[in-house]
C-alpha cells in the first residue's frame, strides 16, 4: 500500500505534484501564500531581495557576497545581461565581417550576384521579346477568313 495515497488528501498530493513540477522548471512557485525565507524571514520575492537561478537560491539580506539581486543574477548568467550578450554577438559579427577573407568572399558573392541578376534580366528581356513576337504572330494569323 502506498502510504501517501492513503494518508494524504488528493488535493494536497496534486499541490505537491504542481510544486515539484514548478521547482523542476526553475520557476518561482505561483502559490498565493508567499513563502518565507528561512534566512531573513522575509517573503522570498524579488522586491524583498530574493531570486532563484537554475535551482540556486539567493537572499540579498543574508548573502555573504553582499551582492544585490541584479548583481547576483548577472553573475549567475556569466556576468552578462541579455543586452550584453546581444552586443557581444553584434561585435563578433562585425569583427567577422572585417576579416580579409570574409570580405573577399562577400565581394565575390556580390559580383556573382550582380552577374546573375544581369544575366537573369537579359534572359527575361529575351523571353519577353519572344513572347511579344509570339503574340504578334498569333494575332496576325487569322485562320477563319
Ligand atoms: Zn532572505
Amino acid at each position: 500500500m502506498d502510504w501517501v495515497k492513503v494518508n494524504v488528501p488528493r488535493v494536497t498530493r496534486w499541490r505537491w505534484k504542481v510544486q515539484q513540477e514548478v521547482m523542476e522548471a526553475g520557476v518561482p512557485a505561483l502559490t498565493r501564500k508567499k513563502s518565507i525565507c528561512t534566512k531573513c524571514h522575509r517573503r522570498t520575492t524579488r522586491e524583498m531581495g530574493h531570486s532563484r537561478y537554475e535551482g540556486r537560491f539567493f537572499c540579498e539580506a543574508t548573502d555573504p557576497s553582499g551582492l544585490t539581486v541584479d548583481q547576483w543574477l548577472n553573475e549567475q548568467r556569466g556576468g552578462l545581461t541579455p543586452q550584453d550578450v546581444h552586443q557581444k554577438r553584434l561585435q563578433k559579427m562585425r569583427e567577422y565581417n572585417r576579416m580579409p577573407e570574409v570580405r573577399e568572399r562577400s565581394n565575390r558573392w556580390e559580383r556573382e550576384n550582380r552577374r546573375k541578376k544581369k544575366e537573369g534580366e537579359e534572359e527575361r528581356r529575351k523571353q519577353e521579346e519572344e513572347d511579344s513576337h509570339g503574340m504578334r504572330k498569333d494575332e496576325g494569323e487569322c485562320w477563319n477568313n
